[in-house]
């Protein structure tokens, strides 16, 4: 056997004739990869009677490097032989792209998934599209974000060409199909597949500048990019032919492996579950059924019930904005073969619920997609204990009326491969020290930290993990952003997709309120740093306007010899998983502020607190259940709750402009956002529109708490200063994570709905 010394030297010098020393960042990346490939091809396929096809428009995998190293066991022994030949293993990291198969939350799950079903020797395999330039590139000009294209395929890459074409047959034309693999390997364990179609006549020269393209060209456009409507429904036909080409595949792919393993297609359900991820992929439920009674000889009967026992849903949201209702005209001129069968569906729907909350195709001749995945399919989950009470209770209570034996809760997780060994290294080193390392595989090991509450040195070692981390944290935002930070400021950190129901405007509200303290001669006894990072759909005008507002905040503070000694802000570009990665590990306050009742879950919430950061946050999502783990002396809880909040809607009684006028501190923050000070350094159209939002809309409800946020978050950064009781704090809430890992979530899929195995 050559040594992995051995083998990458040969490779270095079969592709560009040189040592391993010899060899630039780059062409190392490339050498590691061609490396990294080849022995994941080694390991064995994982198989079994049943397999599960996680089936997703989005899988926000990031990048795959420093994962695959460590999850082949190999990540230690290539860190040292390359530092050995003068490389760093963290410098050629940099070199790879990241993927930006996702918009957030959602396409991050099903990443994080893939590795936990590989990690626990499930077989299952991800089902999505290879979209050449992703989600855009966010770039900052004039304080505003621009959208660019992300053009992450090079030619060494990932992805491998399966020379598996499949035809795709639209209502005006026909396409041909390229799959594309990516092995999945789990930790310490076998290999699954992410399956990446793509359109073998997509043209990349379509896009010209930013990323307007021509959108009627459909075989040469559509796996060009992925719809950037984070929680919205991008109303576009183009989408509907995306999703579609996608799930067409799918059900190819999968009729084809069930074909190939000789399994009786009447009993698919006990060979295959099919988990679709949010109401994206539904059109797989019209779809197998039609290739079954079309071509497979199956009475409509049959065909809709072995379908209805093999497809299981997950619900994201109860945003009513995000909730596909597509036109029955759009899909008659996309897809016109799945239109009688949907119709089929609704007809037998109708017929036996007279309740018109529960139709398929309502009266304005719109598809409810959820609610085919509701009555044809065995289960329908929520995402955390609150948002499946919600849901049970009042978003699909019509539903769960009909069918409360197909309602479940499966909290997210996150993947502790990625954001825990892979981001912060040290951190894992000293848990490995303190409490050995069998947290890696059982994650709920990580609570015997809490033998340590007590032990100084441990404390001590864990706020110095800290400390380095912001301190590298610091370095690359000098680098990147050109911002000096302070590391021994308290670093509060709000990263997620940009949104209204996110309320980073109720943040930017605190910090004005911070920052006219400091102008009036109140001083903070330490100095705070605030990092935002966050896209905003391109067509989501009032988050356009929060961004605007965050960087007029900063160009205003920042530059301020008053008061930027005692408070920096930051919003970074183009925030992803690999920035994410570097965030993280540097938190001290983590914000999780959504107004109760939006945020199903939540998994950014999960990751700081595995790396020690401490929650301020409202009772909504997982924050409810880290609230439960780790107890009220550790989590800074705030806001009304999501009863009060539901019953505002209700009644429609919440009226921002009463809190605007009883509050002074309310209504002086507020009033900056048209301020000469700001205006002197915004934009008046895109300022004063955000500031008429808040006064007179303001349908997420930001003043409702912001009073409450502000003393809340006053008490945390005063509590920060009795580093006795902080370190501790620290110390249960990484304690406490291991509930988080997605693979309990991914074992309680497999217990309650798959079956595998
Ligand atoms: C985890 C993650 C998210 C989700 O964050 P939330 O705070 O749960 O919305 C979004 N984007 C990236 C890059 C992530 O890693």
């Amino acid at each position: 056997m050559m040594s992995l010394e051995q083998q990458l030297n040969e490779l270095t010098g079969k592709m560009y004739g040189k040592t391993i020393a010899a060899c630039t960042d780059a062409q190392l990346y490339n050498s590691v990869l061609q490396l990294t490939k080849e022995q994941m091809a080694e390991k064995p396929v994982i198989t079994g009677k049943k397999k599960v096809y996680y089936i997703s428009m989005e899988f926000l995998i990031g990048k795959l490097l420093s994962n695959n190293l460590i999850n082949l066991g190999i990540y230690e022994e290539l860190n040292q032989l390359l530092a050995k030949n003068g490389k760093s293993l963290a410098a050629i990291e940099e070199a790879e792209p990241e993927p930006s198969l996702g918009n957030g939350g959602l396409g991050r799950l099903a990443a994080c998934f893939l590795d936990s079903i590989a990690t626990l020797g499930l077989p299952g395999d991800g089902i999505g599209l290879n979209y050449h330039f992703g989600l855009f590139k966010q770039v900052f000009k004039e304080r505003l974000q621009k959208a660019e294209k992300n053009d992450w395929i090079e030619d060494n890459s990932w992805l491998t060409d399966t020379g598996t074409r499949f035809e795709v047959a639209f209502g005006d034309r026909k396409v041909t199909s390229v799959l594309y693999d990516i092995d999945v390997i789990g930790y310490e364990n076998g290999c699954n597949k992410l399956h990446l179609f793509d359109v073998e006549s997509v043209d990349e020269r379509l896009v010209k500048k930013g990323i307007d393209f021509d959108k009627t060209a459909i075989e040469k456009n559509l796996t060009l990019f992925l719809y950037p409507d984070d929680s919205d429904e991008a109303g576009n036909l183009l989408r509907i032919y995306q999703e579609y080409f996608m799930v067409s595949n799918g059900a190819q792919l999968i009729i084809r492996e069930l074909k190939e393993k000789g399994c009786d297609l009447y009993h698919m359900d006990e060979y295959v579950a099919i988990q679709i991820n949010d109401t994206h992929p539904t059109m797989v439920i019209p779809e197998l059924i039609r290739i079954l009674t079309w071509e497979e000889g199956f009475t409509i009967e049959d065909a809709v019930n072995v379908v209805s026992r093999t497809c299981a849903y997950t619900n994201h949201t109860i945003l009513a904005e995000a909730l596909e209702k597509w036109p029955l005209a759009y899909i008659e001129k996309v897809v016109p073969q799945l239109v009688p069968i949907i119709k089929e569906l609704s007809a037998r729907v109708a017929k036996k619920y007279t309740d018109e909350k529960v139709r398929i195709i309502d009266k304005d001749k719109r598809v409810h997609m959820a609610h085919i995945d509701i009555h044809y399919g065995y289960s329908v989950n929520g995402v955390a204990a609150i948002h499946t009470e919600i849901l049970k209770e009042s978003e699909l209570n019509h539903f769960y009326k009909i069918y409360p034996e197909k309602f479940n809760n499966k909290t997210n997780g996150i993947t502790f491969r990625r954001w825990l060994l892979s981001c912060n290294r040290e951190l894992a080193a000293f848990l490995t020290e303190t409490i050995g390392d069998g947290y890696k595989k059982n994650a709920d090991e990580l609570e015997k930290l809490l033998t340590k509450k007590d032990d100084a040195a441990v404390l001590d070692a864990i706020e110095d993990i800290k400390r380095q981390k912001k301190e590298a944290l610091a370095a690359y935002i000098q680098e990147k952003e050109g911002i000096t930070l302070d590391a021994n400021s308290i670093f509060d950190i709000q990263v997620k997709r940009l949104h209204e129901y996110k309320r980073q405007q109720m943040n930017a509200l605190y910090i004005i309120h911070k920052y006219l303290e400091i102008k009036d001669g109140k001083k903070p006894v330490r100095p705070m740093t605030f990092i935002f990072g966050a896209k905003a759909a391109p067509a989501y005008v009032i988050a356009q306007d929060i961004i605007h507002l965050l960087l007029v905040l900063s160009e205003i503070i920042n530059n301020d010899p008053e008061v930027s000694p005692y408070m920096k802000l930051v919003m970074v570009e183009n925030y992803n998983v690999s920035y994410a990665e570097k965030l993280i590990p540097a938190c001290d306050i983590s914000e999780q502020i959504s107004l109760a009742s939006k945020e199903a879950s939540g998994t950014g919430n999960m990751k700081f607190m595995l790396n020690g950061a401490v929650t301020l946050g409202t009772s909504d999502g997982a924050n409810v259940e880290i609230h439960d783990l780790v107890g009220d002396e550790n989590i800074y809880i705030f806001g009304e709750d999501s009863d009060t909040v539901i019953e505002h809607y209700a009644k429609a009684d919440y009226v921002s402009r009463d809190y605007y006028e009883k509050s002074p501190v309310i209504k002086e923050a507020v009033d900056f956002i048209v301020s000469k000070k700001a205006l002197a350094v915004g934009r008046k159209e895109n300022l004063e529109r955000l500031y008429k939002e808040l006064l007179n809309k303001d349908w997420f409800m930001t003043l409702l708490d912001l009073e409450d946020y502000i003393a809340v978050k006053d008490k945390m950064f005063a509590d920060y200063e009795d580093r006795d009781k902080w370190k501790k704090m620290m110390l249960v809430n990484i304690a406490k994570a291991g509930f988080f890992s997605s693979d309990r979530t991914i074992a309680e899929y497999n217990r309650d709905i798959w079956h595998l195995n």
